[in-house]
Order: C-alpha cells, then sequence, then structure tokens
C-alpha cells in the first residue's frame, strides 16, 4: 500500500491516546488508537469474507462510529466505502444498491426492515450494533497493518450518492486523494487544531456531516462527537457538555437554534465558530449571532467539490455578510460567462473549481461526468459573483434562474429580503411558465407562528427594496416548507405546486 495514504494509523501512532470520537447518546468515546483498531479488525474481516480493492461496502446507518469503522476500513483495503441516505424511499434505496451494487451491506438493527427489502439474501451484510460486530471487533484485535495493499491516491475511498431532486441519485466518487486534500485544504484555511472539538448532527450519510468538518478534525487529531435527532436543546447541551469549539449546522438547525428559548439563556464558553452551510443562510441568523458576540459565517460546498471551498475570517463575515469569503488554500475558482471567458467582479455567473479535492467521477454516468468536468474545472451548476474585494457570493443555483419579462432574477435575493421580514419564518422563490412574462416570480412563504400578513403586504415589503420586475406576481402561504432527503427546500415540488394553482397575473 501507499503507507502515506493510511493518516489515520500515522494519527493513531502519533496521539494514540487522544480523544478520536465520542457517542453523544451512550457518551461512549474512542481513542485514535482504538478507533484504528476497529478499523483494522473489520478489514481483515471484509478480507476474509472475499472484499477485494475497488468493491463497494455499504452502509445504513444513523450517525454512529460504524460510519469511520467503514469508511477507515475500506481505505485499508482499497474498497469504496458508500453511506446510504436512510431517509430515502425502499425504492430509491434499491436504485442505488442496484447502481453500486455492493459486496457487503452492513446496517443499523433500526433498518432492518428495509435491508429485508431491500437486500433480499442473509449473508453478504452485517448488523452493525450486534453481537457479531462485536466480536469480530474483538477477535481481531490486535490484528497488523495491510501494509501489502496496492494502492493508489486516485484509487476511490468513498461514493456518495447526490442529486436525488434533480433526477436519478448520481454516485458522486471521492479518491483517497480527494478526502485527504480537502481536509488538508480544511485544516489549514479554517485553523483547525488537535484542541478541536465539534458535534455532528448533519447527517454522515452526507458530505456535510462526514468531509465537511468531521473528517479533517480527525484528521488535526480534534475530537468529533457524534449526535442524532436535533433539536436545539440537545444540541446546546451537547455543545455546552462536550467544550465545543466549532460547529456546522444547515440554516433550518441555526434558525430553530437562534429562536429557542435555551439559546437566550445558553453560554458558549468554548465555542470560537459558528458555521452555517449546504444552502443559502437567512441574514437574521448571522444578528442573532452578533447579538450574543458569538463567531458566526457561512459556508458553500458541494459532495462533488470536497464540500469545503471558501473561507472568510469570522471577523469579517459580519461586515461581509452573506459572503463565503475567498478561496481555500490549494483551491482555485473562476466565475464564468455563457462563452466559458471569466466574468468581471460584480458580474454573475456559474463558479467552476479546480483543485485536488475534487471528486472523480460519477459513477458509471458518463454524460453526466463530462457535462460537470469541463476543460479540467468542475462546472457546479451554481452562480455567484466576486465583489472589488475578492469575496464571493453565492447568488444560486443556475437552473433555479428566472427570466421573467426578458430580466433575469437570482432567487436568493428576493429570499434573502423576504427572510428579513419580522414575520416570515422561511421564503423560497421559484419560476413558474406563465404566457405574459415567460416565468413569473412565485414566492412561497411560511409566517412565524401567531403572525399575520397579506400577500398585498408581502408585495408592498418587496417594493421597498427589490426592482418592480423582481416582485413576486404570486405570493402561496404555506405552513411548512416541502423538504429534500437532506433538508434543503424542495423547489421541484414547489414548482409543481405553483403550477396547480397559479392564479392569474
Ligand atoms: P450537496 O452536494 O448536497 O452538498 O449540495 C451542494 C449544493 O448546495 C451547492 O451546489 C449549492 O447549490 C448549495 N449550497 C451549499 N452551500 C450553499 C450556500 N452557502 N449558499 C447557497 N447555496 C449553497
Amino acid at each position: 500500500m501507499r503507507w502515506e495514504l493510511d493518516w489515520l494509523e500515522a494519527r493513531a501512532s502519533l496521539t494514540p491516546k487522544a480523544a478520536a470520537i465520542v457517542d453523544a447518546e451512550t457518551d461512549q468515546g474512542w481513542s485514535y488508537s482504538e478507533v484504528n483498531d476497529r478499523a483494522k479488525a473489520i478489514a481483515a474481516w471484509l478480507k476474509t469474507n472475499g472484499v477485494k480493492k475497488g468493491d463497494r461496502i455499504a452502509l445504513l446507518a444513523p450517525n454512529g462510529i460504524s460510519y469511520f469503522d467503514m469508511l477507515f476500513a475500506c481505505g485499508k483495503i482499497g474498497a469504496i466505502f458508500v453511506p446510504l441516505n436512510w431517509r430515502l424511499s425502499v425504492d430509491e434505496l434499491a436504485f442505488i444498491i442496484k447502481d453500486c451494487e455492493p459486496t457487503i451491506l452492513a446496517f443499523h438493527s433500526n433498518f432492518t426492515k428495509e435491508v429485508t427489502m431491500i437486500w433480499g439474501e442473509e449473508d453478504r451484510c452485517i448488523q452493525i450494533n450486534g453481537t457479531r460486530m462485536s466480536r469480530l471487533i474483538e477477535e481481531s484485535a490486535g490484528q497488523r497493518e495491510m501494509r501489502e495493499m496496492d494502492l493508489d491516491e486516485e484509487d476511490p475511498l468513498a461514493m456518495i450518492y447526490t442529486g436525488g431532486t434533480t433526477g436519478k441519485p448520481k454516485g458522486a466518487v471521492l479518491s483517497h486523494r480527494a478526502i485527504i486534500w480537502n481536509s488538508i485544504s480544511t485544516i489549514a484555511s479554517w485553523n483547525l487544531t488537535n484542541e478541536d472539538t465539534t458535534v455532528t448532527y448533519l447527517p454522515l450519510f452526507h458530505t456535510g456531516g462526514l468531509n465537511a468538518l468531521s473528517v479533517p478534525i480527525l484528521m488535526a487529531g480534534g475530537k468529533v462527537v457524534l449526535a442524532n435527532d436535533f433539536t436545539p436543546e440537545k444540541a446546546i447541551g451537547n455543545l455546552i457538555r462536550y467544550k465545543c469549539s466549532i460547529v456546522l449546522f444547515v440554516p433550518t438547525m441555526h434558525h430553530m437554534l437562534v429562536k429557542s428559548e435555551q439559546f437566550n439563556e445558553a453560554e458558549f464558553l468554548d465555542m470560537k465558530l459558528f458555521l452555517s452551510g449546504g444552502a443559502p443562510c437567512p441574514h437574521e441568523i448571522y444578528e442573532a449571532y452578533k447579538q450574543k458576540g458569538i463567531a458566526f459565517k457561512e459556508g458553500y460546498g458541494l459532495t462533488e467539490a470536497g464540500p469545503n471551498n471558501f473561507y472568510i475570517d469570522p471577523s469579517e463575515a459580519d461586515v461581509k455578510r452573506g459572503s463565503v469569503g475567498k478561496p481555500m488554500l490549494f483551491n482555485s475558482i473562476k466565475i464564468m460567462s455563457e462563452d466559458g471567458s471569466e466574468v468581471l467582479a460584480g458580474e454573475v455567473g456559474e463558479l467552476a473549481i479546480k483543485g485536488k479535492h475534487a471528486f472523480s467521477y460519477y459513477w458509471k454516468n458518463e454524460t453526466a461526468t463530462d457535462s460537470t468536468w469541463k476543460d479540467g474545472w468542475l462546472h457546479t451548476g451554481d452562480l455567484a459573483r466576486k465583489d472589488e474585494d475578492g469575496y464571493y457570493y453565492i447568488v444560486g443555483r443556475k437552473k433555479e434562474m428566472i427570466i421573467t419579462g426578458g430580466e433575469n432574477v437570482y432567487p436568493l435575493e428576493i429570499e434573502h429580503w423576504l427572510f428579513s421580514h419580522p414575520s416570515i419564518q422561511e421564503a423560497a422563490v421559484v419560476g413558474v411558465a406563465d404566457d405574459k412574462w415567460g416565468e413569473a416570480v412565485t414566492a412561497f412563504v411560511v409566517i412565524e407562528e401567531g403572525a399575520a400578513l397579506s400577500e398585498v403586504e408581502v408585495k408592498k415589503y418587496c417594493r421597498q427594496k427589490l426592482g418592480s420586475y423582481k416582485v413576486p406576481k404570486n405570493i402561496h402561504f404555506v405552513s411548512q416548507m416541502p423538504k429534500t432527503h437532506v433538508g434543503k427546500i424542495d423547489k421541484k415540488l414547489l414548482k409543481e405546486m405553483a403550477r396547480k394553482n397559479q392564479k392569474p397575473v
């Protein structure tokens, strides 16, 4: 094996006794040498069960040590770790299983029913929270490393399925090189150290839970606390109890957190930074952290690119509100116009990325791979602009841009303004086919509990700030937003809803 790729072995040798992972539910913890020993034991078991280099190992489980057991075990024997999104339906899971054809399916007993339906064979699967797994870890304790593995940094280490709402999910293949360099770049750019502790509520089957912070913190020698079932009370309790210094939540979680009673009373003495990512963050969340004197910043990422790409110093984050910062170390970014040239500062174009942290290809999907990788640049499908000082702002998805009466409208700009209304809890803007306008700007709004707001009032509020062509033609009040399996607003569904009951303009 290319020895330098097994960084867990090296980390376990440098700081064997340091705490690496803790399960918040049971408070059980594992040191670096214990995490490494578990991975070696599982790797040995996988090998004796016929797993070869390049084979896929799927995992269906809530957040827990099993994700790192499987990721690191796969890394040691050249297998590909495929974490499965347990929020998917049985049919969607069956599609992924058929697509990636795993050799072994590891699962938690919470999902026995689903496994019976999608797997259908008793062998080649293992329950990760059963006695068989504990026995194999105990029996293989003290396994020697597998230096003989012939492994290259370009070999795939993980495959994360993404993009379920825009078609069939695609498996983004991440090499050892991509995962290592995302961590190196994150550690260097975000100043992570072995003193950092995070709690991971984001699902580990998603890049936000796995690669954004958990793996980089482990590489840096810090501590990762694993948790499930986010509530503001439990999250605040764990942040304080485990003396967390950094945490990544999606905007919905931040919203729940800052609105909770406990947030006002809590003192986050050890917290250095609250991070938001995965979706645009309303400015009221910046404001809530600012009021409490807590550092907060927004990040941008995607499964295919690390996910991490930018850094903004927390002291700049408030001044440059809404910016995701500047490119991280070892990362090139450009904003491109339709003809492939770079746009000028202030202009909007597609964000393209180049760096060692980027994915390799989509599993068995050359068409999607070719339309994403062009001239050595990863085309993100996201629109962005850069200001005169070099700070980047995400403007929205390319596919979501609305063309109304010949004008380009970026939903995010309208959403940010709607979010700033004190009676609006959540807002999403989509374009809906319209005879007169081509596309009509259409807003969906969730009102804060106990508040009242009319369509006329929302439009009037929009006119205060936005050009007339950006003011939504239609406003739909909904009790909650439909969300995708990774918790983002499902705009495809909103468009369908709008099409069905569109009012005359
Ligand atoms: P995923 O691969 O599931 O992490 O989704 C990546 C997508 O999430 C990106 O391509 C963006 O469209 C969106 N996204 C991530 N971070 C942000 C952000 N800070 N602001 C706006 N959109 C974001």
